[in-house]
């Protein structure tokens, strides 16, 4: 397809405010899909995506439309939506020319809408005003379209009024893409130069790498380098999925496809970076290629340790598809032989979780997530902490943290409420603007600690789910840091070590060894409980010894009933773990280490 018959679009919305469905009509009345294949959520491969209903890999669809006589190609990109992969997005808005913004008629503008609307303003795409779900009862197309329309410095007529649900408006929606959406362009006669926005791994074919071409041409046969690693490949397959992949004879100038190199692992071909072909290729690669980066880290150690090896096998399996993943083999004292897993935030990590439950049937317990803190010790050295328990104890010169930029956006009525809580966890004011009269954006910088902890939990339930956040990262900020350590019967448990701000260490102990003590049960010994900062105890609690002997209720008669209670006594043992001399329970170290 020449150029000039080519539009390249995304849809930006924030969460639930109906992508999926939309992107569904399209495909329906775009005649891609026939009506008795059309299930929901078309796009969304991913079981765990259908079920939470979130998109976590973008995908591309192309779809013919004609506008009189000229039979265009619209090529969609289903962008992630969540925090956790504004880089995705990102790359995925790059490959576009346009946007829809799609904004819920019933909500109005929310965090990831302002925050995708940002990105795609940073990449020149022209914006598409969307109001979508005008068939609800609560919808208030006109009030949104205001906003929406002051938002962008538009027109509220301007605005469309769409139904992803009857399919009302979507046809108008595609006439508007091709009217308003500027066709792609790039040197035909260049050195072929495409950029991956999506890589995913499939059992049957291998990575399926998703391209957007700028300049040049790509054809099946021909060998090309993924730039920043220099590594070459045949391509054994290319196409485009319509939405079902079907092979071409090659992709041009800003045509989106798929490409087939028999690569078996992500991270040889990803997110960001630039294609070209080995022969006569591109010197400069596109811009815009950044290795992922894990945010968050976490230990996950197998219930029952004899699963080590599963569990080893489980995340190399997941690497496969997930570029940003990272992971090296752990020790605790605690929880036995596990792994430190690093993630792109607290979503990533709960997806990763929950699928090596899932589809891998393990039973995990994962520590409390940490932060990446940069440590500089009073001789000049420098150590990159992910792991609390392996912060330094002295002779610490200064502690760096990660912050993030975050955007708010509330209801006015819970602006107070809201301020209170940033300020609680650190922040630092960087702006505030009223949308409309009832709708403020709130900006502030914060440590990316106190958001992984339960920043996001509080801030709805503060503002009854009216609220919503997005943010960014933000480079980082010295911090009064310490470690807090808890003592069972008098030895440090790694897995419940902590970093915590000096002015909160006090309280944080206190309701550690609170929660501590609610779990554990008495055993034949008192157990004290204890927070410290080195040696320092800062707070402390005793789970008082059992004095009797159960046995002894049994006066010595009934052998049955004795025996019974051995048994039961042995069940009980088996969900135990030895910490040091004290049994704790597998479910404290869950419950302890979960944030509500
Ligand atoms: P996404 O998170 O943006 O992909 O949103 P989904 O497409 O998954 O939609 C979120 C929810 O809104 C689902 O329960 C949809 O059925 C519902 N929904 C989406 N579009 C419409 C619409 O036009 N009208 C109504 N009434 N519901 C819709
Ligand atoms: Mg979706």
């Amino acid at each position: 397809t020449p150029p000039e018959l080519i539009r390249n679009f995304c849809i930006i919305a924030h969460i639930d405010h109906g992508k999926s469905t939309l992107a569904d009509r399209m495909l329906q009345v775009t005649g891609v899909v026939q009506p008795r294949d059309m299930r929901a959520q078309y796009l969304d491969r991913m079981d765990i995506e259908r079920e939470r209903g979130i998109t976590i890999k973008s995908q591309a669809v192309r779809m013919p439309w004609a506008v009189g006589d000229t039979p265009y190609a619209l090529n969609m990109i289903d962008t992630p939506g969540h925090v956790d992969f504004t880089y995705e997005v990102s790359r995925s808005l790059a490959a576009c020319e346009g946007a829809l913004l799609l904004v819920d008629a019933a909500q109005g503008i929310e965090a990831q809408t302002l925050a995708n609307l940002y990105l795609a303003l940073e990449n020149d795409l022209a914006i598409i005003p969307v109001l979508n779900k005008i068939d609800l009862p609560a919808a208030q197309p006109e009030k949104y379209a205001e906003e929406l329309a002051n938002l962008i410095g538009t027109d509220p007529d301007d605005c469309l009024r769409v139904s992803g649900k009857t399919g009302e408006g979507v046809e108008a929606v595609l006439d508007r893409l091709i009217a308003e959406v500027p066709a792609p362009e790039g040197d035909p006669e260049a050195p072929a130069r495409a950029m991956i926005f999506d890589s995913v791994y499939d059992t049957y074919r291998g990575v399926v790498t998703y391209v957007r071409v700028v300049d040049g041409q790509l054809s099946p046969r021909d060998k090309v380098t993924m730039m920043s690693t220099q590594t070459s490949h045949e391509l054994l397959e290319i196409g485009v999925s319509s939405p079902e992949p079907a092979p071409s004879k090659g992709l041009g100038v800003g045509e989106v496809g798929y490409l087939i190199t028999g690569v078996k692992d992500v991270r040889q071909s990803r997110v960001g970076d630039t294609v070209t072909t080995t022969r006569n290729g591109a010197t400069e690669a596109l811009g815009g290629y950044r290795d992922p980066k894990p945010m968050v880290f976490s230990g996950l150690f197998p219930i029952d340790g004899s699963d080590f090896p599963v569990l080893r096998d489980a995340l190399d399996k997941l690497k496969l598809n997930d570029a940003a993943l990272v992971y090296e083999p752990e020790t605790s004292v605690a929880l036995g032989f596990g792994f430190r897993c690093g993630y792109l935030g607290l979503l990533h990590l709960e997806i990763v979780r929950e699928r090596l439950e899932r589809e891998f049937n393990l039973d995990l317990i994962s520590t409390a997530p940490s932060v990446v803190y940069q440590v500089t010790m009073e001789d000049g050295t420098e150590h990159e902490v992910t792991n609390p328990s392996e912060f330094p104890d002295g002779k610490v010169r200064e502690v760096r943290e990660p912050m993030v930029r975050a955007t708010v956006l509330t209801p006015s009525d819970f602006v107070g409420t809201v301020m209170e809580l940033c300020q609680s966890k650190r922040g630092q004011m960087l702006g505030m603007d009223y949308l409309s009269e009832d709708r403020v954006e709130l900006r502030y910088r914060l440590p990316l600690a106190e958001i992984v902890f339960d920043f996001f939990d509080q801030l709805k339930s503060r503002t009854k789910g009216y609220a919503s956040l997005d943010y960014d990262n933000d480079g980082e900020q010295t911090a009064n840091l310490v470690r807090v350590d808890i003592l069972l019967h008098g030895d440090p448990v790694d897995a419940f070590s902590s970093i915590v701000h000096r002015e909160k260490a006090y309280s944080y102990g206190v309701m550690m060894v609170g929660k501590l003590k609610e779990l554990i049960p008495r055993q034949q010994f008192e157990v004290p409980i204890q927070a410290a900062i080195g040696s320092r105890i800062i707070a402390r609690e005793t789970v008082r010894a059992i004095r009797k002997d159960v046995l002894s209720k049994c006066y010595g008669g009934d052998i049955s009933r004795k025996r019974k209670l051995l048994e039961k006594q042995k069940e009980g043992k088996k969900r135990m773990k030895m910490v040091g001399s004290v049994e704790v329970p597998q479910e404290a170290f869950i419950a302890a280490l979960s944030t509500d």
